[in-house]
């Protein structure tokens, strides 16, 4: 491995970096995520794409970006906010939690001086996304807390272009990088893993203790982000349904009941090739589960065509907007947003931008 010295001094990527503090003997405690690593000096944190070269932490990925594609806002996936627009979606390398299963770990995985990607600048980023007629930008595929000084210049700028901004993340961000982050994010889509299980985040993720995500999502709620959550159902390891029961019940007690729950089919992948995909049963028994809590709008992702794809009115039932995969088949709620059979007003935040064609997928890089 390259010493820091070196890393740091790389032409692209290299920024100090933002909500770190300084300690004695030029060390660095850095307060971006909830493991709030303090770093020897010539030493990395945990994600590995942060460290301290002469008491001082820099991140090492900005606008370093591995991916800028075009997606429908119903791929990350956020079902209530903007329906049938389309995102700019970039991500960089690296990520804080190291899932044994994740689908993409060839980005997600990469830490120290092996980071790699394309450099580019807000303004480039802002310029895509316009040119691409996109409504907004999404900082997905990797986790954006690790790229959280690019997503800050980025949303702040994107703001400023009429642009809205969400992120894809697994929730282990501070509160103070929520805080900072604030004004110029729009929208949440927070994963959970196993149900929220301690166990199953200490035993496949290297996670000691994912209750801190909560503290992170009330956070969010306070800054008036739209929040969407999802669940990865794994199979024998992260399926217990008292697990789906507890995560419903926080949900419904602190969010709200309409708030949508995404409870995701796994497919085995990286270091997790031996556990089969979810059973559909499985989705469907779990599904039952959280709406026995109180939940009103419970999604099944990687399931295209399951009936449980689409949104229905939580008072009479009708069928308000019908979806495969990722894409908006109809589109049945009124102008201003309610069941067009019962009158009941729709948790949805912002109007359905569907007129546009969610196919035009592409790459910048
Ligand atoms: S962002 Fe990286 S360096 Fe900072 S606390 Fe999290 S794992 Fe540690």
């Amino acid at each position: 491995m390259e010493p820091v010295e070196k890393v740091v001094k790389r032409k692209h990527g290299v920024r100090e970096a933002r909500l770190w503090e300084p300690l004695p003997n030029n060390r660095v405690k850095c307060n971006l995520c909830h493991r709030r690593c303090i770093i020897a000096e010539n030493r990395y944190g945990v994600c590995g794409v942060r460290a301290n070269y002469k008491g001082k932490l820099y991140t090492l990925v900005y606008g370093l970006l591995t991916a800028a594609n075009v997606d429908p806002i119903e791929k990350k996936p956020l079902m209530h906010f903007y329906p049938g627009s389309s995102v700019l979606s970039i991500s960089t390398a690296g990520c804080n939690f190291f899932c044994q299963f994740c689908q993409n770990w060839t980005i997600s995985q990469i830490r120290y001086d092996s980071v790699y990607g394309n450099p580019a600048t807000p303004e480039d980023v802002v310029k895509w996304a316009l040119e691409t007629d996109s409504d907004g930008i999404s900082y997905t595929y990797n986790e954006p807390t690790v790229f959280f000084e690019f997503m800050y210049d980025t949303a702040k700028l994107a703001k400023k272009h009429g642009l809205f901004n969400t992120m894809v993340t697994n929730g282990y961000m501070t509160p103070e990088a929520v805080d900072e982050l604030g004004p110029y994010m729009d929208a949440a889509t927070v994963d959970f893993k196993g149900g929220g299980n301690k166990e199953f985040y200490r035993k496949f993720i290297f996670v000691p203790d994912p209750e801190k995500i909560f503290e992170t999502l009330q956070a969010m709620k306070d800054k008036g982000w739209w929040i969407e959550i999802t669940n990865l159902v794994v199979p024998k390891y992260g399926d217990k349904k008292e697990d789906i029961k507890k995560l419903a019940r926080w949900i419904v007690e602190n969010l709200g009941p309409e708030t949508p729950l995404h409870l995701l089919r796994f497919h085995p992948d990286y270091k997790m090739i031996d556990v089969p995909p979810t059973p559909v049963e499985k989705l469907e028994e779990l599904a039952r589960v959280a709406e026995e809590e109180g939940l009103k709008h419970v999604y099944l992702g990687n399931v295209p065509g399951h009936p449980k794809e689409h949104t229905y009115c939580p008072r009479c039932g009708a069928l308000l907007i019908k979806r495969y995969g990722f894409y908006i088949l109809e589109y049945n709620i009124t102008k201003d947003g309610r069941c067009p059979k019962c009158g009941y007003k729709v948790n949805i935040r912002g109007e359905f931008r569907g007129k546009k064609s969610s196919l035009h997928w592409y790459s910048m890089i």
